[in-house]
C-alpha cells in the first residue's frame, strides 16, 4: 500500500542544544560524523536509550541500528550491565592501581579465545591500534606498515593516511597536522588486490613491520573480503617475517566471541579490540601470544601506558556484557535474526528493482545504493550514490528508525532488537525506499 509522504520530525530542542554546542565544540560535536554533515538536518541530541530504542531531546523515539557505532550488542541500558556498573561505582571510580576486575575481564576473554594468550587494556580503539602498531615495529625492528584503502583504524598519526595515486603508494596524510614523514611509513594498498601486496613486499623488502586490516572492513561501507585473500595476507606476512594485525575493534565479539580470527580460522599475530569489549564504556585492548606481549613495558622495551587503563567501572561493564556473549547460541540466534531481517529487505528491493544492495555479515549490514553484486574495494563505491542515502536517512528518521548519519557507515542488529521491532523497522525501511525511488 502507498506509504504517503511523512513530515519531518520536530528537532526544536536538538537544534537549540546544537546551537549551544557550536559555541563550545568545533562543529558543535566531540566526534566529527555526529555533526550530520552528510545527511539532512541538524544532529539529534539523545536523551536516553533502552533496549533497541533511543529517545532524542524532542521526545522522538527511534529503533536504533547505530548502537553507539557498534558497542551495544545487547542494546541500550542492559540491566545486567547497569547492575554490575552500579556495584563498581559504589567502590570508587578510579584507583590507578590494579584491581581484580581487570583479571576477571582478562580471564573471561583469554579462556574463551584461542588466538591470544595475553592482553593489555587501554581506553579506546585508537589507542589499541596505535599500541599494536608500536608493538609490531618494536618486535620486528622495522618501520613500515601496510594498511588498506578504506580501512579505518582510529585517529593515530600513522593511520590517518589515505592512498596516493598508483597501486602501491606511500600514504598521503588524510588529516592536517600529520607530518608527511609519518605518512611515508604507511604504505596504502587497495583491498582485494594480491598483486599490490606482493609489489609492496618486493619494493620494501625487509622494511615492513606489519599488515593491518580490519577483521571485516566496515568503516567505508562493508567491504567483505574473500577468506582466500585474508589467508594470502597471512601467508605473505609469514614469508616476509612481518606481522599480521587484525583490527577487530568492530568485529571482535561481534562476528562471534572470538571475532574475525575464528570466523576465518586464521591466526593473526596481534588482535585489537574496542567497542563491544567495554559494554558501552571506554575500553580498548590488544592481545597476542605471550612471547609477543613480552615485548610490552614493563616486561619489554615497547612503552605503553594509561592513567585510566583497566578502569574498574569500564571493566565492570565489559565483564557484564561479555558474560552474556559466551554461549555459541547467543551468536546463532543474533545472526539468524539479522539474516532474516536483511533477506526480507533484499527480497523487497529485488522485487521492486531498486538500485540497492544489502551487504551483510553476522549482525553487521550496509545499504549500498548500487547495481554491483560485490563491493570489495573502496574504489568500487560510487560516491554520488550517497545522495540516495541522504534522502533515505531522512525518510527513516521520519519513520522512527535511527541509522548512522553517513552512507559509508554500517548498521548493527543487537540482541535487543525483537522480532516485533524488526518487523516495524522493515516496514519503515520499505516505505522509506519507496519514497527515495519514487
Ligand atoms: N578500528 C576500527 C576498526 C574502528 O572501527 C574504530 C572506530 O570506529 C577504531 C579503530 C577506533 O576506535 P575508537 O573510536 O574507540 O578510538
Amino acid at each position: 500500500q502507498p506509504s504517503g509522504k511523512k513530515g519531518d520530525i520536530s528537532r526544536e530542542k536538538s537544534a537549540e542544544l546544537y546551537a549551544k554546542a557550536q559555541q563550545y565544540f568545533p562543529g558543535g560535536v566531540n566526534s566529527p560524523v555526529r555533526a550530520f554533515k552528510s545527511v539532512y538536518g541538524t544532529p539529534l541530541f539523545i536523551e536516553r536509550g533502552d533496549g533497541c530504542f533511543l529517545w532524542d531531546a524532542d521526545g522522538n523515539k527511534f529503533i536504533d541500528f547505530c548502537c553507539s557505532w557498534g558497542p551495544l550488542i545487547l542494546g541500550h541500558n542492559h540491566p545486567k550491565i547497569r547492575e554490575k556498573v552500579s556495584k563498581a561505582l559504589e567502590k570508587g571510580l578510579s584507583f590507578g592501581a590494579p584491581t581484580a576486575l581487570e583479571n576477571e575481564l582478562a580471564e573471561l576473554i583469554l579462556k574463551n579465545n584461542k588466538c591470544i594468550e595475553k592482553i593489555r587494556f587501554v581506553s579506546s580503539g585508537t589507542e589499541a591500534v596505535m599500541s599494536a602498531i608500536r608493538l609490531a615495529r618494536g618486535y620486528t625492528g622495522r618501520d613500515k606498515i601496510i594498511k588498506f584503502e578504506g580501512c579505518y583504524h582510529g585517529h593515530s598519526d600513522s593511520l590517518l593516511v589515505k592512498a596516493g595515486s598508483g597501486l602501491v603508494t606511500f600514504g598521503e596524510t588524510s588529516s592536517a597536522g600529520v607530518p608527511q614523514s609519518f605518512a611515508d611509513e604507511t604504505i596504502v594498498i587497495p583491498l582485494d588486490d594480491t598483486k599490490a601486496v606482493e609489489t609492496a613486499f618486493a619494493q620494501f623488502d625487509g622494511q615492513i613491520a606489519a599488515i593491518i586490516i580490519e577483521g571485516v572492513p566496515a568503516n567505508n561501507g562493508l567491504l567483505i573480503q574473500e577468506p582466500a585473500y585474508i589467508q594470502f595476507l597471512r601467508d605473505i606476512t609469514r614469508k616476509h617475517r612481518a606481522l599480521l594485525i587484525f583490527d577487530e575493534v568492530i568485529t571482535g565479539f561481534r562476528l562471534g566471541f572470538e571475532g574475525a580470527a575464528a570466523y576465518y580460522g586464521i591466526q593473526p599475530d596481534i588482535i585489537t579490540y574496542g567497542k563491544i569489549i567495554g559494554g558501552g564504556m571506554p575500553v580498548g585492548a590488544y592481545g597476542a601470544s605471550s612471547e609477543l606481549m613480552g615485548h610490552i613495558s614493563p616486561d619489554g622495551g615497547v612503552y605503553q601506558a594509561g592513567t585510566l587503563s583497566g578502569n574498574p567501572v569500564a571493566m565492570a561493564a565489559g565483564i557484564a556484557q561479555l558474560s552474556e556473549l559466551k554461549s555459541s547460541s547467543f551468536y546463532k540466534s543474533l545472526h539468524t535474526k539479522s539474516n532474516e531481517f536483511v533477506e526480507a529487505i533484499r527480497r523487497y528491493t529485488a522485487a521492486k528493482n531498486y538500485k540497492l544492495k544489502l551487504f551483510s555479515v553476522g549482525s553487521i549490514f550496509w545499504f549500498a545504493f548500487t547495481d554491483k553484486e560485490q563491493i570489495r574495494a573502496a574504489s568500487d563505491i560510487d560516491h554520488h550514490s550517497m545522495e540516495y542515502y541522504k534522502a533515505f536517512h531522512r525518510e527513516l528518521l521520519n519513520r522512527g528508525i535511527y541509522f548512522g548519519p553517513s552512507g559509508y557507515e554500517v548498521g548493527f542488529v543487537s540482541a535487543a532488537h525483537t522480532k516485533v521491532e524488526l518487523e516495524k523497522a522493515k516496514r519503515a525501511i520499505f516505505e522509506s525506499l519507496d519514497e527515495v525511488f519514487r
